[in-house]
């Protein structure tokens, strides 16, 4: 898992440029758990040089944008109507895989979607997951996502 780069100027008030994936992360199985690299299958969407096809793939883009630390991914993908102003990344945090375990609608013939996902993490030495349910809508033709509700 990649390190989050330090960000003296998280506070400032001028838009960060997305952070740029290196070579060797390119090269390296994507960190959304699918059989490809991430510069041909999360990459794309977080360079923008693709749009996510469906809710899930957004989903997935979103899970390894946390795990790279990409926050403009993060406020870029999210609708504007439930956008917070800043993602609170927490550097102690890392993402350490994710799994799909239901979609409803979210194809290309759909304009809304729900993902449930589980994905875990280690923080500070402790492990756990975060199993949420989140819904997704298309926004200006692209997917986004709207929010999510925690499964117990
Ligand atoms: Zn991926």
């Amino acid at each position: 898992m990649a390190r989050r780069p330090t960000r003296p100027t998280r506070n400032s008030a001028a838009p960060r440029p997305a952070a740029a994936p290196r070579a060797s992360r390119d090269a390296s199985p994507c960190l959304c758990g699918l059989p490809a690299s991430y510069g041909e299958c999360c990459g794309r969407f977080h360079a923008t040089t693709a749009a996510a096809p469906t809710a899930e793939r957004l989903m997935r883009s979103r899970y390894s944008a946390f795990a790279v630390g990409n926050e403009p991914y993060l406020l870029s993908s999210w609708h504007p109507a439930t956008r917070p102003t800043r993602v609170d990344l927490d550097p102690a945090m890392r993402w350490a895989g994710l799994e799909i375990l239901a979609t409803t609608e979210g194809s290309a013939f759909h304009t809304t979607g729900t993902v449930t996902f589980r994905a875990r993490y280690t923080r500070r030495g402790e492990e756990g997951a975060l199993h949420e349910r989140s819904r997704f809508e298309r926004h200006e033709g692209a997917w986004v996502y709207v929010d999510g509700t925690f499964v117990e």
